[in-house]
């Protein structure tokens, strides 16, 4: 098997802010994972600093994971151990390159984007989803100042539910008059941004404006501030910043009431899987998010959406050079291509 590595500099169309960053420009990296046959899958990763990869890191990881690959003794094929196969390999990934979530992401969804495209049935059916039940995902207001983000608020009238980027002084006043523009479904995304006593005052406040629910309301890393703040306000918590792999769901039983899974952070669609069920074990609410992403990965979470509550996979949605196209998004809904594997293919010069 070969891997060869591409840059993808996505480019926003909107500066895009949140409460501790700033972007216009989101690097990630391309894969193509070529079998001995002439088949080849698509993955991407997109290394977050934030999470302790840049591109640099990424690029490393995926020659060294190159390496592994090509070590492999067998074509990995299509059917009955297929599923072991790809377990067997992510599992020797995670062990080799633990700190590489995003790198191992792109070699887990190619994987899978192989595997399901040699069997000819999209990746939902090859993990036994019901195409009937993908998600409508919400469209991301980002940080900004109020008018701008009424704007953004009234271009994204397509979409009815909105995330709204939160965690600086007047939070308050942006969605009083986001409130005031649109009936749309709205949930708060904080990103760490406020203490506990401020997110509790500021939760109670928001409630009469009619939010789903709030995400990673305080710094991660503090299983006590999340229980104190859900114990005293009504909306419903959700933690982004807080998770990233199974692992860490046990402990937060009780403080929170759901998680928000990346791909990304979590390294692939193996483990998201696994995350999935550990949360319905501890009866969480389960989001599938993203981060700036091209329609490769963004599609790859979009096939697993049955399995979830909420969506939130408008990463491509944000880029004006999406060099690919795969699930389509009208008034929010995600429509999966029935095509094999991923389903995503180059765009054309006429799209
Ligand atoms: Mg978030």
């Amino acid at each position: 098997m070969n891997l060869i590595i591409e840059s993808l500099n996505l480019k926003l169309k909107y500066p895009f802010r949140i409460s501790r960053q700033t972007r216009t420009i989101q690097n990630n990296l391309l894969v193509i994972l070529e079998d001995e046959e002439g088949n080849y899958g698509l993955g991407e990763a997109s290394p977050q600093r934030y999470y302790g990869e840049s591109i640099r890191s990424a690029r490393t990881a995926l020659r060294g994971m190159s390496k592994y690959l090509l070590s492999l003794p067998l074509p990995i094929n299509g059917c009955g151990k297929e599923g072991g196969h790809i377990e067997d390999i992510t599992n020797e990934l995670q062990r080799r390159f633990p700190a590489d979530a995003s790198a191992r992401a792109a070699v887990d969804i190619a994987l899978h984007d192989l595997v399901a495209k040699k069997l000819n049935i999209p990746l939902y059916e090859f993990l036994h989803l019901n195409p009937d039940r993908f998600r409508v995902t919400s469209f991301t207001i980002g940080l900004d100042g109020v008018s701008i983000m009424c704007k953004k608020v009234e271009d994204a009238r397509d979409f009815p539910i909105l995330k709204i980027k939160l965690g600086v002084k007047n939070d308050i006043k942006i969605l009083e008059a986001i409130r005031h523009k649109t009936d749309a479904t709205l949930r708060v995304d904080a990103n760490a941004g406020w203490t506990v006593s401020e997110a509790i005052r500021k939760i109670n406040t928001m409630k009469d404006f009619g939010i789903e629910f709030v995400e990673q309301p305080i710094p991660p890393g503090s299983i006590d501030g999340l229980k104190k703040v859900r114990d005293n306000v009504d909306l419903p918590i959700m933690v982004d910043e807080d998770v990233k792999t199974s692992k860490d769901i046990a402990s937060l039983v009780g403080a929170v009431d759901g998680i928000n899974i990346k791909l990304m952070k979590c390294g692939g669609i193996r483990e998201a899987l696994k995350m999935i069920n550990v949360a319905r074990r501890h009866k969480l609410k389960v989001m599938l998010g993203c981060m700036i992403e091209s329609s490769v990965s963004i599609t790859a979470a979009a096939h697993l959406t049955p399995l979830v509550d909420y969506a939130d996979l408008d990463g491509n949605i944000l880029i004006t050079n999406d060099p690919f196209t795969g699930v389509i998004v009208e008034h929010g809904k995600l429509h999966l291509p029935e095509r094999a594997g991923l389903g995503v293919v180059k765009k054309s010069p006429v799209d």
